[in-house]
């Protein structure tokens, strides 16, 4: 049986913000953060694994001697949608006091993870921390959160590719996808 990366459950994966267009946002935000961390000690936060695509895609627009570094969070609860009871899976390696800290994230939706993540990292003293989400769904949120730098903000629904996962799959597909009636389920 062949397999096709482009469809799910039988259903295409339409798309919703193009290959073109996350590429050309991705350099204009590279572009802010190279003028706005000259000078400092920026250490690039990425969470995992949804962020992976969008942070080294960044971080090469980002022309600066940073340091990248990932933490591992894992929500418990449904498949698709959020509990906001995080848990971290895999630390920093790196000691983050005093340093600016520009975390990347794939998506905020009702904003319980960034929430939680904010406070974890605020605890390790940081000089400066900041948020870059390459999505935000400002309908579902529940907490709201001061986001620095946005990539794309989209409507209430349950999106694929670029990072975002269907049950841990479709992350490598290269644009982000929806696929109609999905993350309804629950
Ligand atoms: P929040 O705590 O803000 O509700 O959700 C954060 C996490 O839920 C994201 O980091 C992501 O892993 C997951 N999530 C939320 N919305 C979506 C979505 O539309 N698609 C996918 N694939 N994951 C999502």
């Amino acid at each position: 049986m062949t397999q096709s990366l482009y469809e799910l459950n039988g259903k295409p994966i339409r798309t919703l913000i193009s290959e073109e267009d996350i590429n050309k946002r991705v350099l204009e935000l590279g572009q802010q953060l190279t003028d706005e961390y000259q000078g400092q000690e920026l250490v690039v936060v990425g969470v995992l694994r949804g962020s992976f695509m969008f942070l080294t895609d960044l971080v090469k627009q980002i022309k600066l001697p940073l340091i990248v570094d990932f933490l591992g969070l894992s929500s418990y609860g449904g498949r698709t949608q959020s509990s906001g009871v995080v848990r971290v899976t895999s630390d920093l390696s790196t000691n983050i006091l005093g340093k600016d800290v520009l975390i990347v994230e794939d998506i905020v939706d009702t904003g319980l993870t960034m929430t939680y993540l904010l406070e974890n990292m605020r605890t390790r003293q940081p000089k400066s921390l900041k948020v870059c989400t390459l999505l935000e769904k400002p309908d579902r949120t529940i907490k709201p959160v001061d986001l620095d730098y946005i990539g794309f903000t989209i409507p209430d629904e349950f999106v694929i590719g670029y990072g975002l996962d269907y049950e841990d799959k479709y992350r490598n597909l290269p644009y982000i996808g929806v696929v109609d009636g999905l993350g309804k389920e629950e």
